[in-house]
């Protein structure tokens, strides 16, 4: 995975506090092979890793994040708004029915989606209707029977038998132009506020496929129009996006098979080079396997590393680079360290705690880890409760602290007066080791540890 790749790019780059462009040039490569081997489209990478690569050299230096790290920050940011930045809800018509039309090659999950858009419609108050147009294979119409019945959606099909050229398995037949248009009188007769139109598929990208698609599409005027796609047809996507785009059109993208080991490389390659967003992934056969289509999720699963690029967020926020800074400052400057410096300093060590179980995924943190393996959460809570004990002016100025503050504080946060005594006895320890303090970077707890 890219996480693999980058441990040794981070391990070179690691202390490094700018990024420089070899180390862009670095990162950005084991990006671009990450990229390939998730299946996403040689000129989609080529695209993406030019955007990234010029991004990062503009990039501000963060104090929380070391160069690699900022790359792939970059890169995932790139990332999801590549994949339409928020999820891309369906676009609802102002008169109902909405309609909302299905187009994609024979097998990429068409139907199969029909009953699960038409579960969640149904769940989200909305009354579905799914239209079988697809009449070209045999027991297509009965299919979506069999999905509509479990879905308890309402499915509209041409009457079996009643035509000319009727199928020898399913006896349906007929027009999947007519059948689309009439479906719209249908669900305008019988309050069905949704319409959802499956059509038919090809193997491969077909003329007459296309026309068919397109003049269903005519007919019954789609709100929405969906592309669907096999993310296991990895590289295939772009060249098939790209025909459906040019023939029928589409507005948005739904991936399907996701529960395959695809990496989803399809996802990117489809909205990149077609600018169209993924709406919808499904994964699996069941109804539920589905879900609205979350771009950050997708981002973790093609870069490989989710819980890593959580963490550098985390990480982020934690370190708050500028109240680090801040602090610096204040201390540099010479201006008073006082006790509620100290506790604020207190609880960023917390937030540090309890990441430090899943800090050791992080390539290059498990130096970090060790010293936080030595901060005791109870600890900074006692410290903590007696601080905030305190009056503000005890706080600014803890010479003020005589035997009966001491003794009030102490009862206030439930520990005995030594441990008050002893809190007071480090902070002054702590407060002298600021004034020697010469250089900055984020502050340590001086006089804060074990023992
Ligand atoms: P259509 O030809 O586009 O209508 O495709 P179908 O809906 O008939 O699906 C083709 C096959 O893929 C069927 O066997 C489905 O059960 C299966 N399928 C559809 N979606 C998924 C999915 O998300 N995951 C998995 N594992 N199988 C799926
Ligand atoms: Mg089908």
């Amino acid at each position: 995975t890219l996480s693999d790749r980058l441990a040794a790019t981070f391990k070179s780059l690691r202390g490094k506090g700018r990024l420089s462009e070899q180390d862009i040039d670095a990162t950005c490569r084991e990006i671009r092979i990450a990229l390939l081997e998730a299946d996403v489209a040689l000129p989609a990478v080529r695209q993406f890793v030019a955007a990234v690569k010029q991004r990062s050299l503009g990039a501000e230096v963060s104090q929380a994040l070391n160069p690699a790290q900022q790359v792939v920050k970059i890169v995932n940011e790139e990332l999801i708004s590549i994949l339409g930045g928020q999820t891309r809800r369906i676009r609802f018509a102002k008169r109902p029915p909405t309609v909302i039309m299905l187009a994609g090659l024979q097998g990429s999950g068409k139907t199969t989606l029909a009953g699960k858009l038409g579960h969640w419609l149904k769940g989200q108050g909305h009354s579905p209707l799914l239209v079988a147009a697809d009449l070209q294979r045999p027991n297509a119409v009965t299919q979506l029977q069999v999905v509509g019945e479990r879905a308890g959606v309402a499915v509209f099909a041409p009457e079996p038998g009643n035509a000319t050229g009727r199928t020898p398995t399913d006896g349906h037949s007929g027009d999947p132009i007519k059948v689309a248009r009439d479906s719209l009188q249908h669900a305008r007769d019988k309050m069905y506020d949704v319409v959802v139109v499956d059509t038919a598929g090809r193997l491969g990208i077909d003329a007459e496929l296309m026309r068919q698609a397109a003049d269903i599409r005519d007919a019954v005027g789609p709100d929405e129009i969906l592309f669907v796609v096999d993310a296991m047809i990895g590289q295939d996507a772009v060249a098939t996006a790209q025909a459906f785009l040019d023939g029928v059109g589409f507005d948005g993208v739904v991936l399907t098979k996701l529960d395959g080991d695809a990496r989803g490389g399809a996802a990117l390659s489809v909205a990149q080079m077609t600018g169209r967003q993924v709406m919808f992934a499904s994964n699996g056969e069941k109804l539920d396997d589905f879900d609205v289509f979350h771009p950050d999720r997708m981002a973790s699963r093609i870069l490989g590393m989710g819980d890593v690029l959580s963490l550098i967020e985390q990480a982020e926020r934690t370190f708050d680079a500028q109240q680090a800074e801040q602090m610096a400052r204040k201390i540099m400057g010479g201006d008073q360290f006082t006790l509620d410096d100290f506790l604020s300093q207190m609880e960023q060590l917390r937030k540090l705690g309890s990441m430090q179980k899943i800090l050791g995924m992080l390539p290059g943190m498990a130096e970090m880890r060790q010293q936080l393996n030595q901060i005791d959460e109870k600890e900074i809570d006692r410290v903590s409760a007696i601080i905030r004990s305190m009056t503000p002016a005890e706080r600014q100025d803890p010479k003020i602290l005589n035997g009966s503050r001491r003794a009030r504080i102490a009862r206030g946060s439930g520990v005995s007066v030594s441990a008050v005594n002893n809190l007071v006895e480090r902070f002054f320890e702590a407060q002298k080791a600021m004034r020697t303090m010469t250089r900055g970077g984020i502050p340590g707890i001086p006089g804060f540890g074990p023992g």
